[in-house]
């Protein structure tokens, strides 16, 4: 039997983040995409999710085409931002009986014209998020029943099946509405505890950022795999849009570098070269693996991957 998908011998696991199309030309094009970053082998294939649920119907139907024409595991992302108990556990449900087994758990964020803590509903935390997410599988199968090799009828009881990965988000330079870095490490290690098998962190421009989150975290007993999060950025109104977006700053040298480069290509260089040593650096001090933001595009994630030498499996290109 081979290794399953993103278990690629003498290679960090690669994952991508995709968003659903807002439109059947864009859902088109994403098809393509998600065959060419299926080429790659990665771990696992997540796909973002809109606070309020303003997505579901879309998420499901990227996730859906992850599951039937590639071997790469789905992950769904979660919001529970205005969620009662009862829809979010409906949701899960839905998700689940999808066929869906990993799952990214978010509070999500408040609508930007309200008041940031009215409206939140029964869920004020990713880490009950992933409470509920265990609960429902649980309630759903309470025991599994599986063949036992050789005898055909014969069944038996197998252990609780588990959704095989629940992840949470983790914030190398401070969720913007932190108190502090501290808030920060106990929130995820709150997270783990409520049973998070894996971080993945906001996009991050310093290496010395995420290593050195990684290392409170893991002094203040996290024990999860915190996959560093990154985002190569080819151009400067994607950056500026980004550091709205996050709150994190780029660094000076980036920033000017693609604002004064006019030709395009030069401009692509210049990001991904910036991504591809973030990438080394990161592996280097001993992340796990790398999760790219791909903005929908496989072009510029897998030349970051060819820049620090992981190839697709199949095709070049
Ligand atoms: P939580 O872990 O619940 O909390 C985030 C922060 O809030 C904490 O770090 C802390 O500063 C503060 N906080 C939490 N609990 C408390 C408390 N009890 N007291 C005081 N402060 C507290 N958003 C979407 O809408 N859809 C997506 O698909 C999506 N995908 C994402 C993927 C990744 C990898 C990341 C990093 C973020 C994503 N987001 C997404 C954004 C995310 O929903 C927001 O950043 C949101 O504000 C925080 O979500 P969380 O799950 O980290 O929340």
């Amino acid at each position: 039997m081979t290794g399953a998908a993103g278990d690629c011998p003498g290679r960090p696991p690669i994952s991508f983040e995709l968003y659903p199309p807002r439109s059947d030309a864009a859902a088109i094009a994403l098809g393509r995409t998600i065959d060419r970053l299926a080429e790659v082998d990665p771990a696992f294939i997540s796909v973002t999710f809109g606070a309020g649920g303003s997505s579901r119907g879309r998420s499901l139907t990227v996730l859906r085409y992850i599951l039937e024409h590639t071997r790469v595991e789905p992950m769904a992302h979660l919001t529970c931002v205005g969620s009662s108990h009862a829809e979010a556990n409906r949701l899960v449900r839905e998700f689940l009986d999808a066929g869906i087994t990993s799952f990214l758990a978010l509070r999500g964020d408040p609508p930007e014209d309200g008041d940031a803590d009215a409206g939140l509903g029964d869920l004020g935390s990713a880490a009950e998020l992933v409470q509920l997410i265990h609960r429902v599988q649980e309630e759903r199968e309470p025991f599994g029943q599986v063949g036992v090799p050789g005898t055909p009828r014969a069944r038996r009881i197998r252990a609780r099946p588990r959704p095989e990965r629940v992840a949470v988000a983790a914030f190398p330079t401070g969720h913007p509405r932190s108190r502090g870095l501290a808030q920060d490490v106990d929130v995820l290690l709150a997270k783990e505890v409520a049973g998070a098998t894996l971080a993945i962190t906001q996009l991050f421009w310093r290496a010395e950022d995420y290593l050195g989150f990684v290392e409170r975290a893991r002094a203040a007993g996290v024990t999860i795999p915190i996959l560093p999060g990154l985002m190569p950025v080819t151009t400067p109104a994607r950056l500026a849009r980004l550091t709205q977006l996050t709150g994190v700053e780029p660094p000076a040298e980036l920033a000017i570098a693609l604002e004064i480069e006019p030709d395009a290509e030069a401009r692509a260089e210049i990001g991904e070269t910036h991504a591809a040593a973030l990438a080394d650096a990161v592996l280097e001090g001993g992340a796990p693996g790398l999760h790219l933001y791909t903005y929908n595009q496989h072009g510029t994630v897998r030349s970051v991957l060819e820049r620090i030498g992981i190839h697709s499996a199949t095709t070049h290109g």
